[in-house]
């Protein structure tokens, strides 16, 4: 079967028209947060509902549980020391794994007021930790616990760890359910996805004191939600959406897409060159080799 659907002529030399979709592991709930470690060739995931995160190992193809309980972690990534990233809806927090194992709180309330439930995170090469803070792990117990927002009503925002202070801040309000995140190449556009009202992506710029200004339009999704998304070599994303993953051009085309048969949460690049797109869908971990490069993010 054909995995991929080409909308514009530029997306024919991002695939291999014989490239396979193929399914590594299944029998989760919801699985999200992707985050590849290319020393370990391993990829973490959360599988939310179930409250634990799994690692594939990609030599052999094993799937074993990382850790358990997680807190219902959601969104990870690895930053520039090769350190895990997470969001954690249970615990209302963002953490590292440090190297030695122990656990690093960068996060867990704005000016004493708890979090909603972090979402997704992306660290700058600068050291600054951007996240989301959408409300999703608070509505019901089924990916989180059931609990209050403490912000002016019910307010989800964009938040900033300074990589000196650690201090937190707000650096984006403009959003209903802010949610997956990436930057550009360059780093000085933040690329941010609503998948509450309206149902798309943004730009942002970033400024030199990492704020963000001048939000704007980027693409609406035409099938489902944005949620989680990463960016190829050339600026392209790669992002979810109901029926797969949607390839858009920094112009704001929809190129083409992977066709998935179930819902797609987020993506990530694996494999030695970063040609190999791993997806979170629903209950299953897929991937698809491709002839493009993820970008180089650590
Ligand atoms: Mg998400």
């Amino acid at each position: 079967m054909n995995p991929f659907e080409i909308l514009d002529p530029r997306f024919e030399a991002c695939i291999k028209p014989s490239a396979q979709l193929e399914q590594l592991h299944t029998g989760c709930r919801w699985t999200e947060g992707p985050a590849y470690f290319p020393a370990h060739r391993s990829l973490v995931f959360s599988d939310i509902p179930n409250n634990r995160i799994l690692r594939y190992f990609e030599p052999t193809g094993d799937v074993a549980v990382f850790r358990e309980p997680s807190n219902n972690a959601n969104g990870h990534t690895v930053d520039p020391q090769g350190r895990l990233v997470s969001c954690e809806h249970g615990t209302r927090r963002v953490t590292r794994t440090e190297h030695d194992g122990t656990i690093t709180v960068l996060a867990d309330n704005y000016e004493g007021k708890r979090l909603n439930s972090p979402n997704d995170v992306v660290v700058r090469s600068d050291g600054a930790v951007y996240f989301t803070d959408p409300s999703y792990g608070i509505e019901s117990d089924y990916e989180g616990n059931k609990g209050e927002s403490e912000f002016p009503g019910g307010a989800c925002y964009v938040f900033r760890v300074d990589p000196v202070t650690g201090a937190l801040q707000i650096v984006s309000d403009e959003f209903d359910r802010p949610n997956g995140l990436a930057f550009s190449l360059d780093e000085r556009t933040l690329y941010v996805a609503d998948s509450g009202a309206p149902r798309d992506m943004s730009a942002l710029d970033v400024a030199d004191d990492g704020t963000l200004t001048n939000k704007r339009h980027f693409a609406t999704c035409t099938n489902g939600v944005f949620d989680g998304f990463r960016l190829d070599d050339a600026g392209r994303i790669w992002t979810s959406a109901a029926d797969g993953v949607h390839c858009y051009d920094p112009d704001g085309t929809l190129l083409g897409k992977v066709k998935v048969p179930e819902t797609v949460a987020n993506v990530a690049w694996g494999w030695p060159k970063r040609n190999r797109l791993y997806m979170c869908a629903t209950t299953s971990l897929y991937a698809i080799l491709l002839a493009v490069n993820g970008a180089k993010t650590m």
